[in-house]
């Protein structure tokens, strides 16, 4: 059986829709199980500034449906140095919280990965982030929430865009990963996707120019994701001004709204499976795993392979929409 009697929870990195029910799930399992539960507020911030308080089944009611994270989230800079995570650590020990779970992206696992091998302390992870770029998990938290606020906007854009007969390139987030653009697409018909995995590769928007935005078509639309790879879509919109001039070219960046929303149904089961299975795991004395979706099925993904290996995209996709732009 395992030593742990108290847990502490964290949001942290970029928000993401879910992040409320997964800390949800968390804490009612835990409490389920016996468990004592801290929520600490503000990620790794609030672990060195010691904002930390006791979370009993009330302080997650009425949160499920909500996005954004009650637990607020933060960027630190001090936790990247090991004077930083000292601190955090003396503040884990002052409130006898024995393990961690941290509900993240990319970079908050990779600073949970250092801090449990530094101080040898249980930590599990969920993939928190609408990016849908951790390896070893079909879907990451926020990501389907995402997806339909851009498949909403989308459809708005092309009323106007079919008014006029223009080219639009609507830019939607994912740092290195194109799941958003690519899926964001398929959803909404748009005619292509320009994608970071691709745009090392060939040149996208050459392609898409000479494949013809068909002249039967009175207008195209384009997700670009937002990468220094694919040049974004002001970017590419530039280009076509000077390469492409015949084209009646317009940008339209969805930004922040991306990530804000009530989860989707999607979402929120995602969130409380995952939840759920953190304290499993807590209680079975798994440690450094990130909790993750394959096949319908709870996997649980060590650290370093979550954060160190690419996720591909699976290539039919590519095909698929491609197949259905013509
Ligand atoms: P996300 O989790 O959404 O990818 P960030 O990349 O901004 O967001 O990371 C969130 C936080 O995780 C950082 O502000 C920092 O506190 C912590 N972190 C990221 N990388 C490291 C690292 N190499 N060492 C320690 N902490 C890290």
């Amino acid at each position: 059986m395992s030593e742990i009697k108290c847990v502490g929870i964290l949001t942290s990195g970029g928000d993401a829709p879910g992040m409320n029910a997964a800390i949800r799930a968390v804490t009612r399992s835990a409490i389920y199980s016996g468990l004592k539960v801290m929520g600490i507020y503000r990620g790794y911030r609030g672990l060195i500034t010691d904002e930390i308080v006791e979370f009993k089944t009330q302080n997650v009611s009425n949160i499920i449906q909500q996005g954004g994270t009650i637990l607020k989230t933060a960027r630190c800079k001090e936790f990247e140095t090991k004077e930083g995570r000292q601190l955090a650590y003396d503040n884990l020990k002052r409130h006898n919280i024995d393990a961690l779970v941290v509900i993240g992206g990319d970079g908050s696992l990779t600073g949970a990965r250092i801090f449990a091998n530094e101080f040898d302390l249980p930590i599990v992870g969920l993939p928190g982030t609408i990016d849908n770029d951790l390896y070893g998990t079909d879907r990451t938290i926020g990501y389907d929430t995402a997806l339909n606020t851009i498949m909403d906007c989308v459809d708005k854009i092309r009323d106007t865009a079919t008014s006029h007969e223009r080219l639009f390139f609507i830019e939607v987030m994912g740092r290195d990963a194109g799941f958003l653009a690519l899926n964001g697409a398929i959803a909404s018909g748009a005619e292509a996707a320009i994608i970071p995995e691709i745009s090392t590769k060939v040149d996208q928007l050459a392609e898409l120019i000479q494949n013809g935005f068909r002249k039967s078509k009175n207008s195209s639309i384009v997700l670009v994701a937002e990468s220094p790879i694919t040049g974004g879509a002001m970017g590419l919109a530039e280009r076509v001004k000077n390469e492409y001039p015949s084209y009646d070219v317009r940008v339209s960046i969805l930004g922040h709204l991306q990530r804000g929303g009530s989860p989707t149904a999607a979402d929120r089961i995602l969130a409380s499976r995952l939840g759920a299975a953190a304290i499993d795991a807590i209680n079975d004395d798994q440690r450094n795993v990130m909790i993750g979706i394959r096949n319908d099925e709870i996997v649980y993904v060590p650290f370093v392979k979550a954060i160190k290996n690419d996720k591909r995209i699976n290539p039919e996709l590519i095909e698929t929409l491609r197949r259905l732009s013509i």
